[in-house]
């Protein structure tokens, strides 16, 4: 199938100078790799999306030259295939209702929670699976290996929400699998998040992607720019120089003439000089970014 990257972005406001790092990690390792670059709204919940976003976001990426292949993948339009995945996992036995709230599950260690073996009433309850008592190791390109006890470091995991949203874990593994996704480079943010989708992946006998993650880009405070934490759009008449900027920032080195260049001609030298082994590795010492 040949390399098939992709960039997700969630519809809950323009992109900012993460997104962008985000955005041209994923396109530069796949047009390095003379691979496709697809592109997929993750608008699975729809009060948190709007359709200005979307439209925003189409015309951001165009401005900073990163193109995408074939037509952009909805989740919002996606909710039959998730059907027939959580279908398929409860036809395997692996997921059961739960009535606990995800503060008692995650955030209490003194609660134990009684719904596998004493199930709730089917209202008002969220679907999780069932975890193995295994560790889950893998390789990220960029990172390098890491292991995790899924039952013991994160414990039995949503896959539908109370509300009957679709977990982003389960849609993200059901959306890669049908787009061919080969390659998953993206923010640090997801990392400890990998190995439940790959258990997902091993249980839909899914092809497992090889994954990259990025170090995030936060704010002075430490935390990851988000629209939460209220992160300046990108300005788009400041393309060249935000893009030399993300470029930079991904360890990729830009002679001093090309900060002024237009995006079209930074991206093909880029391209041509992409090395992921330059990307900074560390994810303890995020780069801050006003
Ligand atoms: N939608 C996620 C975000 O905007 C990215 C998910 C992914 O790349 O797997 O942060």
């Amino acid at each position: 199938m040949g390399y098939i990257g992709r960039f997700a972005p969630t519809p809950s406001g323009p992109l900012h100078f993460g997104s962008l790092v985000a955005a041209l990690a994923s396109y530069l390792d796949a047009r390095a790799n003379k691979g496709h670059w697809l592109l997929r709204i993750e608008d699975l919940d729809p009060p948190r999306s709007d359709s200005g976003s979307i439209d925003a976001i189409f015309s951001c990426l165009d401005t900073f030259g990163l193109h995408w292949d074939g037509t952009p993948m909805f989740q919002s339009k996606r909710q039959p295939a998730y059907h027939e995945v959580l279908e398929q996992l409860r036809q395997q036995g692996r997921i059961y209702a739960c009535s606990c709230s995800r503060i008692q599950f995650q955030a209490d260690p003194l609660y134990s929670c009684q719904c596998l073996t004493q199930p709730p009433s089917l209202k008002d309850v969220a679907m999780r699976i069932v975890l193995p008592q295994t560790s889950i190791t893998l390789d990220d390109v960029i990172i390098g290996p890491q292991t995790q006890h899924l039952s013991n470091d994160v414990g039995d995991f949503v896959v539908q929400r109370k509300d009957q949203l679709f977990s982003y874990q389960l849609a993200v593994v059901a959306d890669d699998a049908e787009q061919n996704i080969s390659h998953v480079i993206r923010g640090s943010d997801l990392y400890h998040q990998t190995p439940r989708q790959v258990w997902l992946q091993t249980c839909l006998g899914y092809k497992q992607p090889i994954y990259g993650h990025i170090p995030i880009i936060t704010n002075h405070q430490g935390q990851k720019l988000s629209k939460q934490n209220l992160a300046s759009p990108l300005d788009i008449t400041q393309a060249p120089a935000l893009l030399s900027e993300a470029l930079e920032r991904l360890g990729q080195t830009t002679p001093c003439t090309f900060r002024k260049a237009p995006v079209e001609e930074q991206l093909a030298q880029a391209i041509a000089q992409w090395d992921i082994n330059s990307v900074p590795k560390q994810m303890q010492d995020p780069i801050a970014f006003v």
